[in-house]
């Protein structure tokens, strides 16, 4: 099947068509760095990872963006009732947000660019923005004026009954424009900018889109984040973009369905959470990470102790599995997919159904168990059996295969490898070099002999 994604402009699956035939560019929205990501946030954390990884699985090379948001209220509130360094705080969390990233098997982002980072090509945005009068000045606040951009309602019907009433307080023409920049106020304290209008902050919408055009360019592939950043997060993104530079700013638009706890949203605000580290003093990050897997991005999930615990149930099963398999021994190079692989595939192309993809590789381990068990192992389904196990863990991420044959080289890696063989005849190096890292990134080192390339799958 081809891939294919559910597009939250059109409301439609769409097949999936690049921009470029190498390079898929993607940007998600990231955390807000005030404090630890709970697993509501890594629920949309790991959409963005397993989105990136069947890309590399289809043969793309992915440039991906995750943000990280350090300028916002609640960051300010708490650098000024609390007394802590600005820096000090939201670099704190950021580490926290990278390493429990990590810990959860999410594959390293190409760029995940701070907003403080960045404020000068934000204010030449937002100038550029009132050069083309659609954003005007209201005592030293800026704001997008969408009575001057037709397009505005990309994700809502605009009616007024549909709108954001956002930033009410600050003066605004129409109940739908929104702040580009925003003027310093006392309780602001000491985290202020310079710009002509003279001393604020960027404003959110500003910092995802001037974060995205500047890292990726003027038109990416995919934009995606949590249901709740469609309107007006998203929104007001691609306006500013689209009515700047005249283009479509992403092709798709892909939003992950919240984590519920207690029949809420999860989230920071309400005070519903539940940390990463607090679930890793019960549970394994392989648990969590298939726990998050386990249901469709566009579902709503309720978080249970019981769905965890049976996600570790499951992780059980497939340890069982491969330690059964025997896979040390097992030679399967130049062997093709089967039907159950390609059933694997098939259901991760169709908009990234994991709770399909996890049925087949489930149904696959129940066939090959009864052949264990009435002592009926074929080679062939050794073979076939160590190919899945290899698939489904580049994927999925919850098995350590560590001491599985060496010699298997899974074909995004292959894939990758051969780009990075073919930028180095052209003397693009600084391509090649990228790709070097993905590779490293995935789990495998180059070593470049006289024979050409050799890849080696790190311990
Ligand atoms: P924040 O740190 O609040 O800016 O959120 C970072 C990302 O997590 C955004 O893409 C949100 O949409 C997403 N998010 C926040 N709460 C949840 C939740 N309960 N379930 C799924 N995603 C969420
Ligand atoms: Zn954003």
């Amino acid at each position: 099947m081809k891939l294919q994604f559910y597009n939250s402009v059109t409301s439609k699956k769409e097949e999936f068509k690049s921009l470029s035939d190498k390079e898929v560019l993607v940007y998600g929205c990231g955390p807000t760095v005030y404090n630890s990501p709970h697993i509501g946030n890594f629920r949309t954390f790991v959409f963005y990872d397993l989105l990136n990884r069947v890309l590399l699985q289809n043969g793309y090379v992915v440039k991906n963006v995750i943000n990280i948001t350090d300028i916002d209220d609640k960051i300010i509130d708490r650098v000024n009732n609390e007394g802590v360094g600005f820096k000090e705080l939201t670099q704190k969390y950021e580490r926290i947000f990278l390493d429990q990233s990590s810990t959860i098997n999410i594959l390293p982002s190409t760029f995940n660019p701070r907003a403080s980072e960045h404020i000068s090509e934000m204010i030449d945005f937002i100038k550029a923005l009132m050069a083309k009068g659609v954003a005007y000045n209201i005592d030293g606040n800026i704001f997008f004026d969408t009575k001057e951009y037709s397009k505005y309602g990309k994700f809502v019907n605009i009616d007024d009954d549909n709108l954001s009433r956002e930033d009410n307080e600050l003066g605004k023409k129409h109940p739908n424009d929104f702040a580009l920049w925003k003027a310093w106020k006392d309780s602001d304290g000491e985290i202020t900018w310079e710009s002509d209008w003279g001393n604020g902050r960027p404003a959110w919408h500003t910092e995802c889109a001037v974060l995205g055009t500047q890292l990726l360019g003027d038109s990416i592939d995919i934009h995606c984040g949590g249901i709740d950043l469609k309107f007006p997060h998203h929104e007001n993104e691609s306006a500013q973009v689209e009515a700047l530079l005249g283009n479509k700013f992403a092709n798709y638009w892909l939003h992950s369905e919240h984590l519920i706890f207690d029949s809420e949203k999860m989230s920071k605000s309400l005070g519903n959470t539940l940390s990463i580290s607090d679930l890793l003093t019960k549970y394994s990050a392989e648990t969590l990470r298939l726990f998050l897997l386990s249901s469709h991005y566009r579902s709503k999930v309720s978080f249970s102790e019981k769905k965890l615990d049976d996600s570790s149930k499951m992780i059980d099963k497939i340890n069982r599995f491969v330690n059964n398999v025997d896979l040390a021994t097992i030679d399967i190079n130049g062997v093709d997919y089967s039907r159950f692989h390609l059933d694997f595939l098939d259901a991760l192309n169709d908009d990234l159904n994991t709770p399909e993809a996890l049925g087949v590789f489930f149904d696959f381990i129940n066939t090959v168990n009864k052949n264990i068990n009435n002592d009926s192992m074929t080679d062939d389904l050794r073979i076939q059996s160590k190919i899945f196990i290899n698939l489904f863990n580049s994927i999925f991420c919850v098995i350590n295969t560590s001491s599985s044959d060496k010699m298997f080289i899974p074909k995004d890696i292959q894939n990758l490898a051969s780009l990075r063989e073919e930028m180095r005849s052209k003397f693009e190096w600084n391509e090649a070099d990228k790709l070097r890292q993905m590779i490293d990134n995935l789990g495998w080192l180059i070593e470049d002999t006289k024979d050409g390339q050799k890849l080696i799958q790190k311990k």
